[in-house]
């Protein structure tokens, strides 16, 4: 399909050039593959926005400008080591130069680099549409993706490590260039703790850590060449057991 370029100068801008048959387009990393499930007859370009690919940690926050790129983070200093963590998840240089935190998210895919370690963080996100600007949790984000598909994210707000806060997060995958089968990251924060999940040709999860199981009962985990789907529920429960005692967890039944 041939499609419009539009290039906004700020975010008002974008926001109001959104509308049916629109997308918006960062890095074009997941837009433009072959196959991509994004289509679109106007493309909005957001790279251009001034302000977008700014970091700042100030207070117990770091906020990370969605149009940030996974190079970019990973070189800044005031980005935690938990998140720099699923950024290498990306492993192809060239991607992570035009990759950026804001269109990750929004792909919000079934083998997502960053949304399970985004989760487990009990991440904010920073979104702009015709209501305005507004912080939501990146859970809502994730329950209601129909109602925020006009959105644009603005930025991602993740607690610095100053806070106290303890992600780990695993990635299975064959190669550290192959798509993950599964990616599992759970965090710590105040005694409270979340699990963020990505399972290939299934969805996201984040379970409550008290009921995880009822939730992944329920996960539709399919067999397929990465392995059958009770090696997946199996991997699944033994990682999930051993990030929680290496937490400072009791015992890893209780999770
Ligand atoms: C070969 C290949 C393999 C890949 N493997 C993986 C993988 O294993 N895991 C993974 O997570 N990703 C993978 N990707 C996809 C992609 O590289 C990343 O998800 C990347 O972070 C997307 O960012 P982007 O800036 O390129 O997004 P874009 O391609 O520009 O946009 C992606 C989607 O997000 C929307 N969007 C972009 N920015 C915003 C914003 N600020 N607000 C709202 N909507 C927005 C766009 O409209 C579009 O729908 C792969 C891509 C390729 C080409």
């Amino acid at each position: 399909m041939n499609s419009e370029f539009l290039s906004p100068v700020s975010v008002d801008e974008a926001v109001s050039l959104m509308g049916e048959g629109c997308a918006f387009f960062a890095g074009g990393t997941e837009t433009e593959h072959l196959n991509s499930r994004v289509s679109a007859s106007t493309f909005i370009l957001i790279s251009g926005i001034e302000g977008l690919d700014v970091i700042d940690a100030s207070g117990d926050a770091v906020r990370i400008g969605s149009t940030v790129t996974f190079t970019k983070a990973l070189k800044a200093p005031e980005v935690p080591e938990y998140f720099k963590a699923a950024l290498r998840y990306c492993g192809s240089l060239q991607k992570r130069n035009m990759a950026t935190i804001g269109g990750n998210v929004a792909s919000w895919r079934c083998d997502s680099y960053l949304v399970p370690t985004l989760l487990a963080a009990g991440t904010q996100l920073e979104i702009a549409d015709e209501t305005g600007c507004r912080e939501i949790s990146l859970e809502e984000y994730g329950q209601n993706r129909e109602a925020f598909k006009k959105a644009l994210i603005t930025a991602v707000i993740i607690p610095s490590e100053k806070t106290g806060v303890n992600v780990i997060s695993k990635r299975y995958a064959n190669t550290v260039e192959s798509h993950a089968y599964l990616t599992i990251a759970m965090g710590k924060m105040n005694d409270s703790y979340r699990i963020g999940l990505a399972v290939k040709g299934s969805g996201i999860y984040t379970p409550d850590i008290k009921n995880w199981g009822v939730v992944w009962k329920m996960a539709d985990v399919k067999d397929d060449m990465f392995g059958s789907e009770a090696y997946k529920r199996y991997i699944t429960g033994v990682t999930l057991d051993d990030m929680y005692e290496k937490l400072g967890g009791e015992g890893g039944d209780q999770v």
